[in-house]
């Protein structure tokens, strides 16, 4: 048996979690079938139950009441370990998000055994081998989950979401949880929505100017900035550089980001790694500008400028600039 602690908002359920179910099913097939239950914490809309049965969950156990209102780690992890202990589940999953660490490293805790963060995909089911992201996904790693249950979380858009050729039932249990004083101990109090993700506008963009570690550094992006700007465009960024926290996530272009296909694309101190390249495969006309003449964008690219970004940048604004008078 799999379960799978989902996410859910008033608008249902969070992208991330259909994500894990779908990662789910691949692991349920791998094993003949198992069945996927999930376990939903606190107020749900109504339609969770059909909406997770779409992508093949067969019993929903849901845990609802007062305590349950505001999020707490500790009250949820009870919640999913009792779920667990209700769905006899061998192999506990959940996405990868700041919540799903929360509980599932509890949970993990709490039954004694190691918990993998991140994984991006399974590579054996005895032993049960994942394969997972580590130093903020410039690196993989196996990992042999060998005690029971097998905890582990699922990154962000390792997999496409795709509901199931045969959905489950989806039957919605109703799971009375016994909570702990301390398990209220640390609960949100309250929550404010965040500024709305502009990322629409950079996958629509006709001209995106993008920029990596080579930009050295949150300061190091005024000149790219002022070149999409003199060209109509949008800023798009590696990874390292979201991971790094120097720009927002929305920015990002790759496969765990933006998929961009622009008129031109200017990938700037950007090396072209595969996970970036799935990202900006699609551009028309890519003009690339690094250092090292043998990056990955480099030889990609249908031109390549050998330089450093701090110095090609700003002479090209220059002379955008005084073109335009
Ligand atoms: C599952 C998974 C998903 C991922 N998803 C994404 C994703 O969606 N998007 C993404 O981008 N990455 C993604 N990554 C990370 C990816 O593998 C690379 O680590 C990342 O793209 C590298 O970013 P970068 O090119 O900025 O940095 P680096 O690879 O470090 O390259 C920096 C480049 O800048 C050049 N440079 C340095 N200084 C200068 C300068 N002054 N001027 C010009 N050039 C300079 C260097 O020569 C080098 O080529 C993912 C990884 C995994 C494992």
């Amino acid at each position: 048996m799999i379960l799978v602690y989902v996410e859910t908002t008033a608008d249902g359920v969070n992208e991330v979690s259909l994500e894990t179910v779908t990662f789910a099913r691949k692991l349920s097939a791998a094993g003949g079938g198992v069945p996927i239950d999930a376990v939903v914490v606190g107020p749900a809309p109504e339609g969770v139950p059909a909406q997770v049965a779409a992508y093949g969950v067969r019993t929903v156990h849901h845990a609802d009441g007062d305590d349950f209102d505001r999020f707490s780690g500790a009250a949820t992890a009870t919640a999913v370990a009792a779920a667990r202990e209700a769905a006899g589940s061998v192999v506990v999953m959940a996405g990868g998000t700041n919540r799903g660490m929360d509980v599932l490293a509890r949970v993990a805790a709490r039954a004694g055994v190691a918990m993998a963060a991140n994984v991006v995909a399974f590579g054996g089911l005895s032993p049960f081998v994942v394969t997972r992201q580590v130093v903020g996904g410039a690196a993989l790693e196996e990992m042999r989950l060998s005690q029971r249950p097998a905890v582990f979380t699922v990154a962000g858009h390792a997999v496409e979401p795709e509901p199931a050729a045969e959905p489950g039932t989806g039957t919605l249990q109703s799971l009375a949880v016994e909570l702990a004083p301390e398990d209220l101990l640390v609960r949100v109090v309250s929550a404010e929505r965040a500024a709305p993700d502009q990322s629409g506008s950079l996958k629509s963009a006709r001209i995106v100017v993008g920029a990596g570690r080579g930009a050295g550094g949150p300061d190091g992006f005024k000149g790219v900035i002022e070149l999409a700007d003199l060209l109509g465009g949008s800023l798009g960024v590696s990874r390292v550089v979201t991971s790094l926290g120097w720009r927002p996530h929305h920015e990002q272009v790759g496969q765990t980001g933006s998929r961009i296909a622009p008129e031109v694309y200017i990938p700037c101190g950007i090396s072209g790694a595969i996970q970036h390249w799935a990202g900006c495969a699609s551009s028309k006309v890519i003009i690339a500008i690094n250092t090292d003449a043998e990056a990955p964008m480099m030889t990609k690219a249908n031109y390549a400028v050998v330089g450093d970004m701090h110095e090609v940048v700003p002479a090209i604004n220059e002379e955008l600039r005084s073109r335009r008078g």
